[in-house]
């Protein structure tokens, strides 16, 4: 991988430019530079065949001055520790943006999960968290779901950890189903979250949601609710999507149901079977004219290759790292509004936090209660990170909204490593 698209480069290289302009006490900045624990695990896994086969899994545990680890699993082909190591960072940030008493952690087994049956996945969920067993807990680092994992693939976890300690212990992993633990509105909460975030930006960039056109990169955790909520809230057009395979597009709108069909039947969204509609690639989907630019995919997706040809006034980072530091110069050059990752998507991770917080209670809360707390939440973090960027250009200072964000998250993570004395 090239240098400058090595993810934990560009979360160091973040981190570094917010030091600078903020001032970030030196010894501070060390220590949130590096994580605090990276472990790496080999998992024997029965396979279909009766033959055994080992995966090599990570969790790193970045920081957490502000409480527990909390992030994801993911379960992809080309994972790596110094993905997982960036992902973690991003998940420090996220929560202490939202201000929920969580640090950062992540996780991720290499594996091609699509290739792999249900009896398969089983034991490598169940092996994987045998290997990390002893390093998660309620108190201590909390998982949830990421790219191709899911609230299936929490209950085996859930299951096995209670199998190793002998008791009930929902609070240990979010993104559960609602009958072992499961929080009202976590499955669609990213896109939730993110949709609350694109409500706020338009009002401010004065653009009418429901005349703009948006395109969609991902059609899965994220990317799949994104096209449903911006629909149905905001009654804005969705004009194309693509996945790992690629995609489509229609000046005149993609039906929502049918996109549906297509990947659930084929696999992909590209079969997609509609009038006027053209093939395209996920390179095509950046350049296209639409107003609102959804990236819900992976890390990288726009770079200095394609950020000059964005056409769109608006990007909505629901994945994690989906802009490089050098395409984030040109969007902000360009005057593009490019909301940050770890603001769009921290709408899976408040509601995780809500799972945590109604697991520990053993009292649950309606849909409605979830949506409006988050909402809240979400909108109060939005707030912070433009009062943030006011007050810096009050001082003559241009800093984009991602460095605003770092700025209000980096601080209070250093604030409370100095109440612990750390520095
Ligand atoms: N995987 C999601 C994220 O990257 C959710 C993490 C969580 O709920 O802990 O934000």
């Amino acid at each position: 991988m090239p240098e400058e698209l090595d993810p934990f480069r560009i979360a160091q290289e973040q981190l570094d430019q917010a030091a600078d302009i903020m001032g970030l006490d030196k010894t501070a900045h060390a220590i949130l530079r590096e994580p605090r624990r990276q472990v790496t695990v080999n998992i024997p896994v029965k396979m279909r065949d009766g033959k055994v086969k080992v995966f090599t899994g990570f969790r790193v545990m970045y920081n957490d001055a502000r409480g527990p680890g909390k992030g994801g699993i993911r379960f992809h082909p080309q994972e790596n520790l110094d993905t997982v190591k960036a992902l973690s960072a991003w998940m420090t940030w996220k929560c202490s943006l939202a201000n929920i008493p969580f640090g950062g952690a992540k996780g991720g087994v290499i594996c091609d999960p699509k290739s792999m049956n249900t009896t398969e996945l089983e034991n490598l969920s169940r092996g994987y968290i045998r290997a990390i067993g002893r390093l998660i807990g309620p108190r201590v680092d909390v998982p949830a779901p990421d790219v191709y994992t899911n609230p299936q693939i929490m209950a085996w976890m859930l299951d096995e950890y209670e199998e190793i300690v002998g008791h009930d212990e929902p609070g240990v992993i979010t993104g559960k189903p609602v009958e072992l633990g499961g929080s009202a509105g976590r499955y669609d909460s990213t896109a939730m979250g993110g949709m609350y975030v694109l409500r706020e930006a338009a009002k401010m960039r004065k653009l009418n949601l429901k005349k703009s056109r948006i395109a969609i990169q991902g059609f899965g955790n994220a990317g799949r609710f994104a096209f449903e909520i911006a629909q149905k809230l905001s009654g804005a057009n969705v004009v194309a999507v693509t996945d790992s395979e690629g995609g489509v597009y229609s000046p005149k709108g993609l039906d929502y149901a049918k996109l549906g069909k297509a990947k659930d039947n084929t696999g992909s969204v590209k079969n997609y079977d509609g009038k006027g509609t053209q093939t395209i690639t996920n390179e095509d989907l950046f350049d296209l004219d639409v107003d609102v630019i959804i990236p819900a995919a992976i890390e990288n997706a726009i770079t200095r290759k394609n950020a000059d040809k964005v056409k769109a006034k608006i990007v909505l980072e629901l994945a994690n790292g989906p802009v490089t530091p050098e395409a984030d110069k040109i969007l902000f050059e360009r005057g593009i509004l490019d909301l940050p990752d770890f603001l769009v998507n921290s709408g899976g991770v408040i509601v995780s936090y809500f799972e945590w917080v109604q697991d520990i209670d053993g009292y649950y809360w309606s849909e409605g209660d979830v949506y409006k707390k988050l909402d809240t939440i979400i909108t109060r973090s939005f707030g912070e990170v433009f009062k943030t960027q006011a007050q810096y250009k009050s001082r003559s200072k241009r800093i984009s909204p991602r460095m605003a964000a770092y700025i209000v998250a980096v601080n209070r993570v250093a604030t409370a490593m100095k109440a612990r004395g750390w520095y």
